[in-house]
């Protein structure tokens, strides 16, 4: 065997980089505002829990966990019933490693060879990887100008392609759009029973005030899901624990390419005691929003684009070469993200200090560069 050819991978993933945002040591780069993280970690009464319920699940780690994972599902229906008139019970629940996972194990159900897979471009960059890694024809369609979905555009390519997937980030990543609940309805009756439209809601929880979730559309349209996560707003990005609600159908297929007890002890039960003290790791949302209103404003000021946002970040350009802007930050101790349409950069809203931290720095690097 040739040395070019070793080790004997997929053909389609030979000389692929793998994903992933640069990870610097945070005593090195201090500001880091560049992977949509919650800037506030768990009060110290809400560590003591989390630690209790581990040392709870380490005494049964010689068992496998519940595979169902039937306390953590009744758990997040609850949480997710506040964000609806109609509630969600467990049996409408599915959740894993991460929301990555559950959009991965979607693909896998609802995906595979001779199937299509279709989201709106510019998205997340995982999607196309889902697609790529469980054979599923992968379709971008495109944005306006705006970063607004097209809906008749939109409509006319789920209607001639037939995706079986259609994956729809509201609030997008990395532009920040919300879709409006029209957009969702068009999409699943485009789809039919052909088709399931994922609604991406990793960012839900910072929606600006009057834009509904998606979670209300669930009773209407049995293939729609709405995909949550404990990453971004929850602040618990390093528990790793994304979780999805849907027609019970849909999480009963998910169940059979699931690997057996996916969600060890430890993350279930620290997932668990970290829901419990859903209302302090949520506390400071409305201030995150406040500031990402602050951040887009100022950012405008400063004669910006800058693209309405209803997230925890904001994209804003354009650089003629913005690759020397984010650097010019790092070397400033600011890590943002170099990513979206050419041009563009992504920031994450942080603490005050934090932020007057990226202004201070961005100031700096015009005056640098004028
Ligand atoms: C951050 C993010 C997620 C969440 O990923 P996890 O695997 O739950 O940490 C999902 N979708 C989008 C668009 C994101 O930006």
């Amino acid at each position: 065997m040739s040395a070019s050819t070793w080790p004997p991978l997929r053909e389609e993933l030979r000389g692929i980089e793998p994903y992933g945002a640069p990870q610097l040591p945070i005593d090195k780069v201090p500001v880091q505002l560049n992977v949509n993280e919650n800037p506030y970690g768990p009060s110290s009464a809400c560590v003591a829990d989390i630690a209790t319920s581990a040392a709870e699940a380490a005494m049964t780690l010689n068992r496998y966990p519940d595979r169902e994972f039937v306390a953590l599902r009744q758990s997040l229906a609850w949480y997710l019933s506040r964000d609806t008139s109609t509630g969600i019970v467990p049996e409408q629940v599915w959740a894993a490693n991460g929301s990555n996972e559950v959009m991965l194990q979607l693909l896998q159900a609802f995906g595979g060879p001779g199937r299509t897979a279709v989201s709106f471009a510019p998205t997340y960059s995982m999607y196309p990887e889902y697609a790529r890694d469980t054979n599923t024809r992968w379709l971008a369609g495109h944005r306006a100008e705006d970063f607004s979905l097209d809906l008749d555009a939109a409509r006319d390519l789920v209607k001639s392609e037939q995706p079986s997937v259609i994956l729809l980030p509201s609030p997008n990543n990395p532009t920040g759009t919300a879709l409006p609940p029209e957009a969702v309805a068009v999409l699943c009756e485009a789809a039919g029973d052909d088709g399931i439209v994922v609604v991406d809601e990793a960012y839900g929880e910072f929606r600006r005030e009057g834009v509904p979730s998606a979670l209300e559309m669930l009773p209407a349209y049995r293939n729609l899901v709405v995909t949550r996560t404990m990453s971004k707003a929850f602040a618990g990005a390093g528990l790793r624990l994304g979780y999805l609600a849907a027609a019970p159908e849909i999480c009963d297929a998910i169940r059979v390419v699931r690997l057996p007890y996916h969600l060890s002890a430890v993350t279930q039960a620290v997932a668990l005691a970290a829901l419990r003290h859903a209302p302090e790791l949520l506390g400071k949302v409305d201030e995150l929003r406040a500031e990402r209103d602050a951040l887009v404003a100022w950012l405008r000021d400063q004669g910006y684009d800058v693209a309405d946002s209803d997230a925890n970040f904001c994209l804003f350009g354009r650089f003629a070469d913005r690759h020397a802007v984010w650097q010019g930050l790092l070397d400033r101790g600011v890590l943002i993200r170099e990513t979206g349409p050419e041009g563009w950069l992504r920031v994450s809203v942080g603490t005050p200090d934090e932020m007057a931290a990226f202004r201070d720095a961005l100031i700096d690097v015009n005056g640098e560069r004028a």
